[in-house]
């Protein structure tokens, strides 16, 4: 079984443990680019989310690559998500590809666990449990070097010192085998991390970047933000990370559950609801930013996505209501880096400006 599925940030790296560790052998399509972005947007309905492009785009290239199996996640939200899987491999079976499909939420539990009973190495079974435990602990290892890089990328004396270090730090992660290797390959990761000369400045800005999940974490979408507001010397507060992303609908960490259920909450008052999407990470993010003393909030979504639109017409009112400034970048595969940069840079002017008026008060 040749397996691939589409990228959404460093996800690939969990999930190819996951898949490898199950006897498949993964095609792991290239990083997306303006080139996957055309592709995708040339085959698919034209007011379809950006996601649903980039996404379309990731598996031409892995069906040209030799994929025979395409996995998914598939169900019923509210927004358009649930129906990516089932629309996307039936475009692609209309461009005249021949591939089997694993829908994650529609094929059911018994089916997708059978799917691997003849690629396991020994007990199907062990052999779950062994890729269970490489996925948990590679997507949590993603999530560290992730972090400890945000954290230093505002003070790295060499530009771009950091973001070498990460890509050598995510290699060493992705190319381990057993649980054990992966620990070791996160500690190299960390050491390498820490090996980035930094000088200690002022107090950075500090901005919660949060949104459509997939908006947020995919950097061929939303043009690297995170990097970009570090080498401006910013420090960036993702709401969600892969790690959430990946373990939320599994359920096991309650952690994940908790805070879950207090972004519910917290939202309520403003949507009554659930839209499908992330609208409770943005609108209780939004709110947790300017509890915590964060300067700025960047609210990122693509063009049509329907829960943050949704989120887009109420963060006005949490604007005023808490005193922080919500910067909304709306993206379409008409988007340039350049916009993006000039609208960062424009926002993150304001905030010094406002900083130097108004200083931080930390949580
Ligand atoms: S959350 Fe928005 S962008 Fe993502 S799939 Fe749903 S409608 Fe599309």
């Amino acid at each position: 079984m040749k397996v691939s599925f589409p990228h959404m940030g460093n996800a690939y790296i969990a999930l190819s443990a996951l898949l490898s560790n199950l006897g498949a052998e993964v095609i792991v399509p290239p990083r997306p680019t303006r080139k996957t972005i055309e592709m995708g947007a040339l085959h698919a309905p034209e007011f379809v989310c950006l996601p649903f492009k980039v996404n379309l785009g990731d598996n031409f290239q892995a069906l040209s690559m030799g994929a025979d199996t395409l996995a998914m996640v598939s169900g019923t939200w509210a927004c358009r998500f649930g129906y990516y899987g089932r629309v996307q491999h039936q475009i692609l079976r209309d461009a005249g590809y021949e591939f089997d499909s694993i829908l994650l939420g529609r094929d059911g539990v018994g089916a997708v666990y059978n799917k691997f009973a003849d690629t396991v190495d020994g007990n199907l079974a062990l052999g779950w449990l062994r890729a269970y435990r490489s996925f948990g602990a590679k997507a949590r290892a993603v999530d560290a070097l992730e972090s400890k890089a945000r954290e230093i990328r505002p003070f790295e004396r060499d530009a771009g010192a950091t973001t070498a270090a990460l890509s050598n730090s995510l290699s060493l992660v992705h190319d381990s085998g057993s649980v054990k290797a992966t620990g070791s390959a996160l500690d190299h990761g960390l050491e390498l991390m820490d090996a980035v000369d930094v000088e200690r400045k002022d107090e950075p800005l500090h901005i919660a970047v949060l949104g459509e999940i997939y908006a947020v974490l995919e950097p061929a979408l939303n043009f690297d933000i995170e990097r970009r507001l570090g080498d401006m010397g910013v420090m960036a507060h993702p709401v969600m990370t892969v790690y959430k992303w990946l373990f939320r609908p599994l359920k096991t960490d309650p952690s994940i559950l908790f805070e879950e259920r207090r972004a519910r909450k917290v939202t309520r008052p403003y949507i009554a609801y659930v839209l499908g999407g992330e609208e409770h990470q943005t609108i209780a993010g939004t709110i947790d930013a300017a509890r915590k003393g964060y300067d700025g909030v960047i609210h990122v979504f693509p063009f049509t996505c329907m829960p943050e639109s949704v989120c887009r017409a109420i963060l006005p009112q949490i604007e005023r209501e808490y005193d922080i400034p919500v910067l909304n970048l709306c993206l379409d595969e008409h988007a340039s880096p350049t916009g993006v940069e000039t609208r960062l840079e424009a926002f993150t002017d304001l905030l010094r400006q406002r900083r130097r008026k108004k200083p931080r008060k930390p949580a």
